[in-house]
């Protein structure tokens, strides 16, 4: 018989509904608290700065379900419902006996899993008259989706780009711009914080949390202007579940259920995506698939960071949220993974580690691009530096399956491709790049500034 390489579903299967994994998690995330009176945090006061809906979505603890708006569905149709595949060539370069397969979210046309939020933030917002967006980005990941999303529901977009990536990065910045967005190199003089920067330091190269700063700055003294996050927000993780929601009916097509499911992991959302349907009969089955989040050793929050409650920003402006972290002051070393440079874990990823439902692993740079290579030179595509770490961690896994002599079936989320990040594979390539280790004492210094409030 002839085999399968891809499994393709059909445009009228793509997911009517998100699924909300907090409705139905053994231990509830603790609650997020205001920054002012540590209070825990209300629906009401997410509202300024975040559409409604969202932050309503943020804080839903009882809905197993919830629909999603039409509108959104349309716009996901340009490129879902994505691939799942086989890897093959892949399983046969290693000799394993284990099956691989991996979740294709590459091929949306930003090259990446986050325009699945994108488009759903920019529908809420649009949807409650907002006019105007914000956000920041490093890399230019986040910002690139939500440049394509702003212009698809007719939102003018403001994008704060620390300084240092827009000049070192300037394909993203280009696909900000022809989506139609507005890109600021941050710190800039447009707000009181950006100005306040370069009064200081006039060279300062910028960082994600000045950008952030600038990004709620513009959001909140502009009319009918509102805020947008990429990650680490439950809202964010809840619009990824299309990705394990098509995976669970295209592993059905394969015949096959997942042992284990691997996600790299910088804020969480393409690893809550792929995991929290196929977690769910863990939870509700007793089905016993493990899930693993692949994170660099150079941002270690999961294997080596501590459960307390942090600020989700550099600055100290978001609310404080109960996650493994590093410490917000955390600075991580300058890999090439740019998405997985984050200094905490997600609300709910946190809790379900706490409790034993998934587990962390960490993986050195140089054997994330060992492993992109050898994936681009057997399955053909060239992985995002982020998306190399869950590659790599599913070939630990096949590589066990073949000395234990067991078949497994692994699956990965590919979270999107490295086209844009061809910079850091001639690094790679020209032995240019390292390994970076931390110390206890550096993990401890900056966690041991946080206020104990678990
Ligand atoms: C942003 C990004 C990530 C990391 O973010 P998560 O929220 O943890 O998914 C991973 N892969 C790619 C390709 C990204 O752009």
């Amino acid at each position: 018989m002839e085999k399968t390489k891809k499994f393709l579903l059909a445009e009228s299967e793509l997911p009517k509904k998100w699924y909300n994994i907090v409705a139905e998690m053994p231990t509830k995330p603790m609650p997020m608290l205001h920054p002012g009176t540590k209070q825990p945090l209300k629906n009401e006061d997410l509202y300024p700065l975040f559409a409604k809906d969202l932050a309503d979505q943020e804080l839903n603890q009882t809905d197993v379900w919830i629909d999603i708006p039409e509108e959104v569905r349309e716009k996901l149709k340009i490129y879902r419902p994505t691939p799942l595949v086989r890897a093959y060539n892949l399983e046969k370069a290693l000799g394993t006996p284990a099956h691989i397969y991996f979740k294709n979210e590459s091929v949306s046309p930003v090259g990446s899993h986050k325009l699945n939020s994108a488009l759903a933030q920019a529908y809420y917002c649009k949807k409650e008259g907002t006019t105007n967006i914000t956000t920041e980005t490093g890399a230019g990941q986040w910002g690139t989706a939500l440049s394509f999303a702003a212009k698809a529901f007719g939102l003018e977009l403001a994008v704060y780009m620390v300084k240092i990536s827009y000049e070192q990065k300037p394909y993203r910045r280009s696909l900000m711009q022809t989506w139609g967005a507005q890109v600021i190199p941050s710190p800039s003089m447009s707000t009181k914080a950006g100005r306040q920067i370069l009064t200081d330091h006039p060279n300062y190269q910028g960082s994600l949390g000045t950008a952030i700063s600038e990004a709620i700055e513009l959001a909140m003294s502009t009319p009918n202007c509102k805020y947008t996050l990429g990650s680490v927000l439950n809202h964010v993780s809840l619009h990824q579940t299309v990705i394990g929601l098509e995976a669970e009916k295209q592993m059905e097509m394969a015949g096959e259920y997942p042992d284990v499911v691997i996600g790299c992991f910088g804020g969480g959302s393409n690893f809550s995506g792929i995991s929290f349907p196929f977690m769910r009969h863990n939870i509700n089955e007793g089905k016993k698939t493990r899930f693993i989040a692949a994170e660099p050793t150079s941002c270690p929050k999961l294997t080596r960071g501590k459960f307390e409650y942090d600020f989700g920003d550099e600055a100290g402006y978001t609310p404080l949220l109960p996650m493994f972290t590093l410490g917000h002051s955390f600075a991580p070393a300058h890999i090439h993974a740019g998405g997985l440079r984050y200094h905490g874990a997600g609300t709910i990823v946190s809790q379900l580690m706490k409790d034993g439902l998934m587990e962390a692993v960490d993986i050195e740079q140089l054997d994330s691009f060992n492993a992109g290579v050898l994936f681009a030179q057997t399955e053909g595509i060239v992985p995002a530096p982020e998306s190399a770490h869950a590659i790599a961690a599913a070939i630990n896994e096949a590589l066990k399956c073949k000395e234990e002599g067991t078949t497994k079936t692994i699956l990965f989320n590919l979270s999107g491709h490295g086209l844009v990040d061809m910079t850091a594979y001639d690094q790679y390539l020209a032995g240019d790049l390292m390994n970076y280790s931390l110390s206890d004492k550096d993990i401890e210094n900056n966690v041991s500034k946080l206020e104990h409030l678990v």
